[in-house]
């Protein structure tokens, strides 16, 4: 009987989790089972206090919960299932907490002051990088920086003689990525020429490139090409001109500084790259940030890697340390795709960060690699009304039942995902339903303006809601409607989600202040 018994709940399981549910659909009884079998399993998780080898940090710049729970539902869509029993790799992973993100002095917070909470253990101001509050914004005094600086936990692992790695979609001197090796009070200054005049403070990229302890970092993989370039050189993919006034060429310094040292820009110097060989990789794949995963393939004129390849790349790079790494991974452009606001990016963003994760779980052992996935903060993204079960998430809405789209008090339909605010303003009045409002690709996709690297949209104003169809809000450059016009989307202020899996994972529980990761960090890997 208890055999028996034991075969049905497997059964259960395989069905609520395999994405093509649209065949078969769980019994009351699957459903009563899987949930049994869950507290089963979790009966049985033992906590791992082990010493962590190594810690894996994954940000997804961005990425609220309900960016999960639609990224969850799309990735489920995608394989043919409803979409909402699908899981996320990461939501696999045994341990959650949730982490409150205001900074010092902001309620609703930027990637500065998040990033440098969990690598640092300590909350500072808006735009500051691992300095802490009583540094005033844009302080030039690199004296006054330097005898404020914070800690990092990449600069803990090296002292420690770890390897370190970064991997970023974004511009590697972008906020998330410089918080772990820059210490700046503005996170604009990522080039030189990005500075105020008399700042002595050195730039974020010079501060990653001149990184000196225990010979430097081992990898960085990500966007940002102009700010390492002289102004009198240009880039190699697009034949624009460098940034730089000092007439550095950091691509230059990072392999003549470091052992076995290599720099690539596209594709095919990547996968040239042999892991084995290489200690020092420098990879910058784009002049700004790299390109959305839904337009990289088709609009990278010389190829760039995913995500998922960087995070590969640099684990068999960092793992040759027996000592053990710290890597951090961020998917930057979740955040850039909802200030644009246009969900189809940020769900497929959120799809590649999750492969990313999904491989790092695989080329790790859980029993000696504590994997954390966190979000910096959230965004004003919503899923609502009352769609149907398997509804196309970027769809219209369509309740139980029916047959067609839901409508509104106008007697218009609408979509499941919105945002609270943003460019998808479509205008106020009731009298004069106008067009939807579409994302413009940039003639090279990953320029972008802006710290947070938000798109050009051109802002028109129109007048009451549009007349939307399927073929207009499932198109891949739809603008999701937004309540309040502004030329970006905008962060929002409730906790994210922090998942964990490995040595001392189970130090994430309750609610926490967003710089206690850090401290988890540093109890696993042994600094405390
Ligand atoms: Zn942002």
């Amino acid at each position: 009987m208890q055999f028996f018994k034991k075969l049905n709940l497997i059964a259960a399981v395989s069905i609520l989790t395999v994405g093509t549910a649209h065949a078969v659909e769980p019994t009351p009884v699957d459903w009563f089972n899987a949930g049994y079998q869950t507290v089963f399993n979790a009966k049985r998780l033992i906590a791992n206090n082990r010493h962590a080898k190594n810690v894996i940090l994954f940000i997804g710049d961005g990425m609220g919960v309900s960016t999960i729970t639609a990224s969850r539902i799309y990735d489920g869509q995608t394989k043919g299932g409803h979409g909402e029993e699908n899981s996320l790799s990461f939501e696999k992973l045994p341990y959650l907490a949730l982490s409150k993100t205001y900074s010092v002095d902001q309620q609703t917070p930027d990637s500065a002051p998040t990033m440098t909470a969990m690598v640092t253990g300590v909350k500072t101001i808006g735009d500051s990088l691992s300095v802490n509050q009583y540094v005033v914004h844009s302080e030039k005094n690199a004296n006054i920086i330097n005898a404020n600086k914070l800690a990092t936990i990449l600069e803990q692992a090296k002292q420690h003689g770890l390897s370190a790695g970064i991997v970023s979609t974004a511009r590697i001197t972008h906020a998330t990525p410089a918080a772990t090796y820059a210490h700046t009070a503005n996170r604009d200054w990522e080039g030189d020429s990005d500075k105020l005049a008399g700042a002595t403070v050195p730039d974020i990229a010079a501060q990653l490139v001149d990184f000196n302890i225990s010979g430097g970092i081992d990898v960085a993989l990500g966007g940002g090409r102009t700010r390492f370039i002289p102004n009198t050189v240009k880039d190699p993919e697009y034949g624009v001109s460098g940034k730089r006034k000092d007439g550095r060429n950091l691509t230059v310094d990072w392999t003549t500084k470091h052992r076995n040292a290599r720099y690539v820009w596209n594709q095919a110097g990547f996968d040239a790259i042999d892991p084995n060989t290489t200690d020092h990789l420098l990879g910058l794949f784009e002049p700004s940030h790299v390109h959305y995963e839904a337009d990289r393939v088709a609009y990278d004129q010389s190829g760039e890697p995913s995500l998922t390849q960087m995070t590969t790349k640099a684990i068999d790079i960092l793992k040759k340390n027996q000592k053990g790494y710290f890597l951090m991974v961020e998917g930057g452009r979740i955040d850039h795709a909802h200030h644009s606001g246009n969900a189809y990016r940020a769900l497929t963003e959120t799809q590649q960060f999750a492969a990313a994760v999904k491989a790092a779980m695989d080329a790790t052992d859980p029993l000696e690699t504590l994997i954390i996935v966190t979000a910096d903060h959230s965004h004003v993204f919503t899923i609502g009304g009352y769609p149907q079960r398997g509804n196309p998430i970027l769809g219209l809405t369509q309740g139980v039942g029916a047959t067609t789209p839901d409508l509104d008090l106008l007697g218009l339909p609408y979509t499941t995902l919105n945002y609270a605010n943003g460019t998808g303003y479509t205008g106020a009045s009731n009298a004069q339903p106008a067009g939807s409002k579409t994302f413009t690709i940039p003639a090279t996709a990953g320029w972008a303006s802006g710290s947070e690297g938000h798109n050009p949209t051109s802002f028109q104003p129109a007048n009451g809601r549009p007349i939307l169809d399927s073929a207009k809000v499932e198109d891949d450059n739809y603008l999701q409607e937004a309540i309040v016009p502004l030329s970006a989307e905008t962060h929002a202020a409730e906790d994210v989600a922090i998942f964990a899996g490995g040595p001392k994972a189970h130090l994430f529980h309750g609610i926490l202040e967003q710089n206690v990761i850090y401290h988890v960090m540093a109890e696993a890997l042994g600094f405390n």
